[in-house]
């Protein structure tokens, strides 16, 4: 029997998905990708990640992402413990540090992210992370708390990577790895990447894995072509496609304690 994969990132309430949700789903079913996460960004679309989760019997994050950190006012936590409440809700984020584009003030984007981790230590739940540019400071935040979480989306060094797995973090590789150019240090460092901290995920619908023959008409990135990325991993880790898929999907349920 085939294992089926599980897609840990998927930007479901994006506009780009608009009235299109039963066919994105019905599209990674067909292709095996039986479950996915859907990513809340801030307030507004944790709800809506949980209304979909609810809808598809799918599973969702509450959080606020660093883009939309300048957002959040002082009910913060009594929003997210909300959120959080539903049975859907498997981790708090995405959350974290973006220096790359610095849509909100790093002071508020580290004081945000500060109040998250809090509240997913409080509320026993992991974290999905995300890290762009930031890397000195998210750690030198982390390692000030206990929490289980994944660095979504990662695409650091060898230092970074090293430094991550060493707080216990799984980590999360996109379509990025599928990048011929800006994707070649990614690829170089997948054999130091132990399976058993690996997820995978699409990040739909950004992020298209520019190694797909065909190449879709659409630019947009979806979660059925989650088995191109997994197999692109499995080539440069010199392992089965099987393999891969079936310790990605355990990776999954132990991080998310979600069973199937
Ligand atoms: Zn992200």
């Amino acid at each position: 029997m085939t294992t089926s994969l599980i897609d840990a990132g998927v930007n479901l309430t994006n506009h780009q998905f608009d009235a299109q949700h039963s066919a994105i789903i019905a599209r990674a079913k067909a292709q095996n990708v039986s479950q996915m996460l859907l990513i809340g960004c801030d307030i507004n679309s944790s709800q809506q990640a949980i209304n979909l989760a609810q809808q598809y019997n799918l599973l969702a994050t509450a959080g606020v992402h660093p883009h939309d950190a300048k957002s959040a006012d002082g009910k913060l936590e009594t929003q997210l413990r909300t959120l959080a409440a539903h049975p859907e809700v498997v981790a708090i984020g995405e959350c974290g540090l973006d220096y790359n584009r610095d849509f909100s003030p790093r002071e508020t984007q580290r004081s945000v992210l500060h109040r998250q981790l809090t509240l997913a230590v409080e509320l026993n739940l992991p974290v999905y992370l995300h890290e762009r540019d930031a890397n000195e400071d998210m750690l030198a935040i982390l390692q000030q708390y206990s929490v289980r979480g994944v660095l979504h989306c990662f695409t650091g060094d060898q230092h970074a990577l090293e430094q991550y797995l060493s707080l216990g973090l799984y980590i999360g590789i996109t379509g990025w790895v599928c990048d011929e150019r800006r994707g070649k240090s990614l690829q170089q460092l997948m054999p130091m990447l132990p399976l058993e901290r690996l997820l995978i995920e699409t990040d739909a619908p950004f992020l298209i894995p520019r190694s797909l023959i065909p190449k879709p008409k659409s630019h947009r990135n979806e979660p059925s072509y989650l088995p191109h990325i997994c197999q692109t991993i499995a080539s440069l880790k010199g392992l089965e496609f099987a393999t891969v898929a079936k310790q990605t999907t355990l990776n999954f349920q132990q991080l998310f304690n979600h069973k199937g």
